[in-house]
């Protein structure tokens, strides 16, 4: 699940992206309304978390604007604005829930899986399947056959970005910008560790292996 983020204050900012990030989300950030309908306007988002004092143009503006331009993305603002009115004007003019400020991290992350849930229009998109894998995306769970897998966030993101390209070899470097999202030192293990360890749930004894190492390479999920 990839989200857009607008916030123009940057601790907030960063704050937001690493803790959703971390919560196994894709984010993607914008510091004021105009940058950030350059990227809404990419339809990739599945939802978005927006400040209403921006820069440039408001916030309920930019919602406006996306709206227009056909994005039916569900929306939590995210505001210092308190007052019944600024809730109810921000409800009215395209927004699909609010939070004020100041904010506890865990409640943005419920308050976006409870929209994604209530949002996702085909529940079968919010699913991919390879084999007997199951990965469930807003409820971020995942299972082969009957067994249900415990995944860290970081797993289930590096096992979602597998199964995206199922068929498909994965380099080092695609699984470090896609999950990692930030600059770690290619000479890194931290890939072998993760597929080191999501293996051992994924592809137990008794199963047929669908994750594959492709030596000097990469990754790839399939099943054979
Ligand atoms: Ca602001």
């Amino acid at each position: 699940m990839r989200l857009l983020v607008v916030e123009d204050d940057e601790a907030i900012r960063t704050f937001l992206e690493r803790g959703l990030t971390e919560a196994g989300f894709q984010v993607d950030a914008a510091a004021d309304g105009r940058s950030a309908e350059a990227l809404a306007v990419e339809g990739i988002h599945d939802a978005m978390v927006v400040d209403l004092g921006l820069p440039d143009i408001d916030g309920l503006e930019f919602i406006a604007r996306v709206r227009a331009q056909g994005s039916t993305s569900p929306v939590l603002i995210l505001s210092a604005r308190r007052s019944v009115d600024d809730r109810v004007r921000g409800l009215e003019q395209g927004g699909d829930d609010y939070l004020t400020k100041p904010f506890a991290l865990a409640e943005v992350v419920a308050r976006l899986r409870n929209l994604l849930r209530r949002y996702s229009a085909q529940p079968e998109s919010s699913r991919i399947r390879v084999a007997d894998l199951e990965l469930d995306l807003v409820r971020r769970e995942a299972r082969r056959g009957e067994r249900e897998l415990q995944l860290t966030a970081q797993e289930f993101a590096l096992l979602e970005y597998l199964c995206r390209n199922t068929g498909r070899v994965v380099t080092r470097t695609l699984i470090l910008d896609h999950v990692w999202r930030m600059r770690i030192d290619p000479a890194t293990n931290v890939v072998d560790v993760h597929i080191y360890r999501l293996r051992s749930k994924v592809d137990v004894e008794g199963v047929p292996p669908l994750i594959h190492t492709i030596r000097g390479i990469g990754y790839v999920l399939k099943s054979v």
